[in-house]
């Protein structure tokens, strides 16, 4: 393995490195020894202004508001080429910074934010209005243009692939961007402004401001001369962006928040393949993942059986340090999501659910690092926190069931909506379930089938809009109706 090259660290602006007004910096931290990787430029207000700018004039009287369409998917291609070149490296510099592992970084994050970014930009000249024969001496036509000026902002699980999923839509339909990483996993997105300048994006069209949610993040919900916003993060933040929107300019928004996803088991499983199944997908990033299957309903047949099959698969999994080959699960984002993760084992304890295995930190070589055990808690009720609360770290609860109307009722019990899984050899039940189900995907025998054409979002409070998929497209883009009389 190489040694990781870190990126520049400052702001990106203009297909510049700038300084932040006011010099202020701050500190990324490695999530495995808890030491410093990096001191990083802190945005704030007035960078957001310098950002919004340049995008504007970039997307009014800049090279790229003059270049066809076709141009401008050669050059989200040439961005997607250099990813894969660069892979690597921002493999490393993912897992340097979050604490995945790195098979994961590389054979996941970084692999699919340049598949996105093909698929999207190969869109790119396919984006088309429509004719509308209104009569004989009417007709209207439509035009899609790009939205404008876009606000990317995106959480810490998935950083550079989930700025990815916003950028390619964004830039296929020919929007200019300010986006803000989490303050978290910084180093990705500044390293991805080198492949943005060589992929040949004008200046202007990607402008990068690092900082906090309550000043970048908030300057940008507020801002009155951005057009849109698209954001990937809590439901909490999501309500705060959409007020700043409506209390501003009532620009769009699209939210992807967060998630409680019921994983449903019918007795008619081959208990065996399901519990093995499910051992390579349950723990995933270590469940800091939204659609996370956090909740598993089990058919009362099938129950005792999956539950020793599943836990002693379970315990197979290795945690560790993500550099090292065959790491199941890294240490969690930071000390704050470790401490909360803790925080809500111990509450299940507490209200009374058994912890059938793990519950505890894991203690790393030298006692350092956000680690947590992969946890699994029985007897638990639908009414009790573990069960209703986004947890975001690796604990799953396993609740029996009986009949198909009554775990409708509970998977739907939640004011999430994002995902679920449905695991039967009757495809007309699974089919029926699925159609009953309040949650923007739905897997059939499997889970996480996430691609750059299926689109992805969330009912309920898991979120407002599409990312991925040409569904994605339409939300960078504003349809004007020109109606001739002839
Ligand atoms: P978060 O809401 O704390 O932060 C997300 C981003 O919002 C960060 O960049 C943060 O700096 C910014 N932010 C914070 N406060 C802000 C404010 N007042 N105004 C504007 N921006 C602000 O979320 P997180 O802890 O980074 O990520 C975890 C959450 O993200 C989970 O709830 C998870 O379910 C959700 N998530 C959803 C999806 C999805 O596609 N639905 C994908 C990944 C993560």
């Amino acid at each position: 393995m190489s040694k990781v090259q870190l990126p520049n660290t400052k702001l990106f602006i203009n297909n510049e490195w700038v300084e932040s007004v006011s010099g202020k910096k701050f500190k990324t931290f490695n999530p495995v020894n808890e030491e410093l990787i990096c001191e990083v430029s802190e945005g704030d207000k007035a960078d957001v202004d310098i950002a919004v700018k340049a995008a504007r004039e970039a997307l009014e009287n800049g090279e790229w508001s003059k270049m066809t369409s076709e141009d401008r998917g050669r050059i989200i291609l040439k961005f997607a080429d250099l990813i894969e070149k660069h892979k690597d490296n921002l493999a490393q510099l993912e897992t340097l910074d979050n604490g995945k592992p790195l098979t994961a970084s590389k054979g996941y994050d970084i692999t699919q934010s340049e598949k996105t970014l093909r698929y999207f930009g190969g869109w790119a000249d396919k984006i088309q209005g429509k004719t509308i024969p209104i009569s004989n001496e009417y007709t209207s036509i439509t035009r899609h243009e790009p939205i404008g000026v876009v606000a990317l902002i995106v959480a810490w699980n998935y950083p550079c692939m989930l700025l990815c999923w916003k950028l390619g839509p964004a830039l296929a339909a020919g929007c200019t961007i300010v986006a803000k990483p989490s303050e978290f996993t910084p180093l990705t997105a500044l390293y991805l402004c080198e492949l943005i300048k060589e992929a040949g994006f004008p200046p202007g069209v990607f402008n990068l401001v690092n900082g906090f949610g309550a000043t970048v993040g908030s300057a940008l919900s507020h801002h009155m001369d951005i057009d849109k916003i698209s954001f990937t993060g809590s439901t909490i933040t999501g309500r705060l962006i959409m007020e700043g929107a409506a209390k501003s300019n009532l620009k769009p928004v699209t939210l992807e928040l967060g998630g409680k996803s019921p994983n449903i088991f019918f007795n008619d499983c081959d208990v065996n393949h399901i519990a093995q199944c499910a051992k390579d997908y349950v723990f995933a990033n270590s469940m800091q993942s939204c659609c996370a299957p956090s909740r598993f309903f089990v058919q009362e047949n099938i129950y005792e059986a999956f539950l020793q099959i599943f836990t002693e698969n379970i315990k197979l999994l290795k945690v560790g340090d993500p550099n090292v080959n065959g790491t199941n699960l890294g240490p969690l984002v930071s000390k704050q999501q470790h401490d909360r993760v803790l925080g809500y084992i111990q509450k299940g304890k507490e209200e009374g659910a058994t912890c059938h295995l793990g519950g505890g930190n894991y203690h790393h070589a030298d006692g350092k690092g956000y680690f947590v055990q992969p946890t699994i808690f029985t007897n638990v009720t639908d009414d009790m926190t573990i069960c209703k609360e986004e947890i975001f770290g690796p604990v799953v609860v396993i609740l029996p069931f009986k009949t198909v109307d009554e775990v409708i009722k509970r998977a739907n019990n939640t004011t999430y909506g994002l995902a679920a899984g449905v695991w039967t050899k009757d495809i007309s039940l699974a089919l029926n379930v699925s159609n009953k189900l309040k949650s923007g995907s739905v897997w059939i025998n499997e889970y996480y089938s996430i691609m750059p054409s299926i689109p992805f979002g969330g009912y309920k409070q898991s979120g407002i809009g599409r990312d991925l998929s040409e569904y994605a497209i339409q939300s960078y883009l504003s349809v004007k109706a020109v109606t001739i009389a002839h």
